[in-house]
């Protein structure tokens, strides 16, 4: 197979063959149709994730078809499937038992303690893909893997509330703001200060206002989730969310969180944050995504240009999500 690798934490990933890696037990391996590019990928290429797998071969929004699988899959070859950054749990400790998989004490995560779908093939366990329809696009359903699943479980945190303001408009947000416009909820979304292009693209997606981060939305929010990895972002948001409100942090990684006066989180305020995905939480979103429908918008690199597919999304320069193509 062909990666792009990574060998070490803030170098570039470098093009290698490979063998074609082998299922074991419990494991598909997968030929990879697309494969999305996720802001976690950056932090992990970055070195903002401590310890991943060495040599490792990043990528989490993995669609491909079955090629050949391990002892004990009963899985129709060729047929379709997600691969998603939860990608296994242990299944008996404390989280796992009580339906909180995504703080299990031992996982593995794609694209990082294991390698990902930055390649032509990847390997992941059967039970933790995701069945995907023949039909779709797999590349406008590639975002869906991270940027859907995190977004969908980081709405589901916000609450019920009817104004929910979007911090960071990029590839989670897009599609999320497409769900709450479908679930009746306003949105108002937030990007770097001055980017019109940015906020233009926020109401082509239904946002019902758009400005920069540091101005004051048209009416309190009933909730506010921050895609953006900026911890200043935290006290900007407490201070737009109403009374009982909720901060949502949907990001793996966050610059610190400057110190801010008690008054902004006084009044029943909350800041929560949300960690990694549960199976259920996939199950959900992928079973309501096209109920919505949700359109993704998306920018196809071919695999060996993965480095550049990094450099647009650190530089902003993407509208809604990258996606490779091998
Ligand atoms: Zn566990
Ligand atoms: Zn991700």
């Amino acid at each position: 197979m062909r990666a792009m690798v990574l060998r070490r934490a803030g170098e570039r990933l470098a093009i290698e063959d490979w063998s074609d890696p082998v299922p074991g037990p419990g494991q598909i391996r997968i030929r990879v149709e697309a494969c999305g590019v996720c802001r976690t990928d950056l932090h992990v290429v970055d070195g903002d994730l401590t310890d991943p797998k060495l040599p490792v071969v990043p990528g989490h929004e993995i669609v491909g078809r079955i090629e050949a699988a391990g002892q004990g899959v009963a899985v129709a070859p060729g047929a379709r499937v997600g691969v998603p950054w939860l990608g296994h749990t242990c299944g008996h400790c404390p989280y796992c038992r009580s339906g909180q998989e995504n703080l299990c004490d031992a996982p593995l995560f794609t694209g990082y303690t294991r390698d990902g779908g930055f390649a032509t093939h990847a390997v992941a366990d059967a039970v933790y893909a995701f069945p995907l329809p023949d039909d779709l696009d797999p590349v406008a359903a590639a975002p869906l893997l991270c940027a859907g699943l995190i977004g969908w479980r980081s709405l589901k945190a916000a609450g019920e509330g009817e104004t929910i303001g979007l911090y960071g408009f990029g590839a989670a947000a897009h599609i999320i703001a497409q769900v709450c416009r479908w679930q009746g909820r306003r949105v108002f979304a937030f990007t770097r200060r001055g980017d019109a292009a940015g906020q233009a693209f926020a109401r082509s997606m239904g946002a019902d206002w758009a400005g920069g981060s540091d101005e004051t939305p048209p009416a309190p929010l009933d909730a506010a989730i921050l895609f953006a990895p900026v911890g200043a972002l935290v006290p900007a948001a407490l201070a737009a969310v109403r009374k009982g409100g909720r901060v949502v942090c949907g990001g793996i990684h966050m610059s610190d969180i400057p110190a801010f006066p008690y008054r902004l989180l006084w009044e029943e305020r909350s800041v929560v944050s949300v960690a990694n995905l549960t199976r259920a939480d996939g199950e959900e979103f992928l079973a309501l995504a096209p109920r919505v429908p949700v359109r993704t918008t998306t920018t196809i690199y071919p695999l060996d240009r993965a480095n550049e597919a990094l450099d647009d999304l650190r530089a902003g320069r993407l509208e809604g999500a990258a996606v490779l193509a091998p």
